[in-house]
């Protein structure tokens, strides 16, 4: 998304030599001016949303009641100084950008209404009525037409046999299916914020052109939605997907690292569940066993265990693994079971202060959904670390 251009707030000052009269009418004007003029703050309710854009992190605010969305300069604070989790009930003051009111410059006095838990324990038996959109823009006065892909190539990047669809099947070993994934072709006039690849404006636009298009009771009939953009649009948007986290929404660009890349449409449909990147050696995305990083493959042991997909064959601490004890244990590749397929050790035999994150051991192999892991990983034993208390960021 291109940067939001602050416009500078200009004071108009006035000569003291005019006369009274004149400047009671200047006054007078002014005081009608400035009703038309953009409040200095605003105070907002909303529901905090969250957007991993790869490059950069995304904050909106959903107004309750009008559904308008904020864009926020970053992630609020609450009064002790803390940040508030995505997805709470937030009050806050905003300071709207003369030009563009729902971009708040600056916000203050964040005060959280309710508090919803970051991570969705996605649990069994899931199913997605999936709607993907692809748009293209038709040439307005603002700007150019843009093409769409193909819907017919966006579909079988679904439901083709080794297709989205079927590595979310796997990868959760059938606990969340998509139950229908419907694709449609939706034009929309060009405009300025379309081209600067405003994602909220795009949302916003497809939707209802889609509701135009089909009745809101098929939009309605669909829990998840998808946007894949026009072609050309990388440089103006800065990544190849973006989802809400959590939420129900995803954009994609229409190319092999977007829309049509396995590793890329997972890790921003897991996004939606709350799970984060992963990481490796301190680096952000640079753990490439998992969708989470840079792989095609499906989640670490403790990604699987936070989304509830799996559990573990033993879960070692003081009382379970004393000192000098022996213990053998068998484990199946990730791929085979969600049963019993990672070692959980939880060290707090150390210092308190020490204990921070938790070990998993789990043996990885090519197959299944698994059949893309990189060779470096097929046939070890993968010991990745977690957060030891659910984290919002950065856990992994
Ligand atoms: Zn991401």
């Amino acid at each position: 998304m291109a940067p939001v251009l602050l416009q500078q707030t200009v004071v108009p000052s006035f000569g003291r030599h005019l006369v009274a009269a004149l400047l009671l009418l200047l006054i007078g004007l002014m005081v009608l001016c400035s009703s038309e003029l953009v409040p200095k703050r605003v105070s907002l309710q909303g529901k905090l949303n969250y957007k991993d854009a790869h490059v950069r992190d995304i904050w909106t605010l959903v107004q309750l009641g009008t559904g308008v969305v904020y864009k926020l300069p970053g992630q609020p604070l609450d009064s002790p100084g803390y940040p508030v989790p995505p997805a709470s009930i937030v009050t806050l003051d905003c300071t709207p950008d003369p030009k563009m009111p729902t971009n708040c410059t600056k916000i203050s006095r964040a005060e959280v209404s309710r508090v919803v838990a970051p991570v969705a324990r996605v649990g069994t038996d899931m199913k997605l009525r999936l709607l993907v959109m692809v748009v293209s823009y038709m040439a307005s006065s603002s700007c150019g037409a843009r093409a769409g892909a193909n819907v017919d190539d966006v579909l079988n990047a679904y439901t083709g046999d080794l297709g989205h669809m079927n590595f979310l099947h796997n990868c959760s070993y059938g606990q969340v299916t998509y139950s229908n994934v419907t694709v449609i072709s939706t034009s929309l006039p060009c405009t300025r914020y379309l081209d600067q690849c405003d994602e909220e404006s795009i949302a916003l636009n497809a939707r209802t052109s889609a509701t135009n298009q089909y009745g809101p009771a098929f939009m309605s009939s669909y829990s998840r939605f998808t946007y894949v953009l026009p072609y050309g649009l990388l440089s103006a948007c800065g990544w190849v997907g973006l989802a809400e986290l959590s939420g129900t929404q995803t954009w994609y660009t229409p190319d092999g690292d977007g829309v049509f890349n396995k590793g890329t449409v997972l890790q921003e449909s897991l996004h939606n569940f709350g799970i984060y990147h992963a990481w490796c050696n301190g680096s952000e995305y640079q753990d490439n066993s998992t969708a989470m990083g840079l792989g095609n493959s499906c989640p670490s042991a403790p990604e699987l265990r936070r989304l509830g997909w799996a559990s573990p064959l033993a879960q070692l601490d003081n009382s379970t693994l004393p000192t000098r004890t022996f213990k053998v244990f068998t484990l199946p590749a990730t791929y085979i079971t969600s049963e019993g397929n990672m070692i959980r050790i939880q060290p707090d035999w150390l210092p308190k202060r020490n204990y921070i994150k938790n070990l998993y051991l789990a043996l990885r192999m090519q197959g299944g959904g698994d059949r893309d892991l990189l060779d470096e990983f097929d046939g070890k034993v993968i010991h990745t670390r977690s957060m030891r208390d659910p984290c919002k960021q950065s856990c992994w």
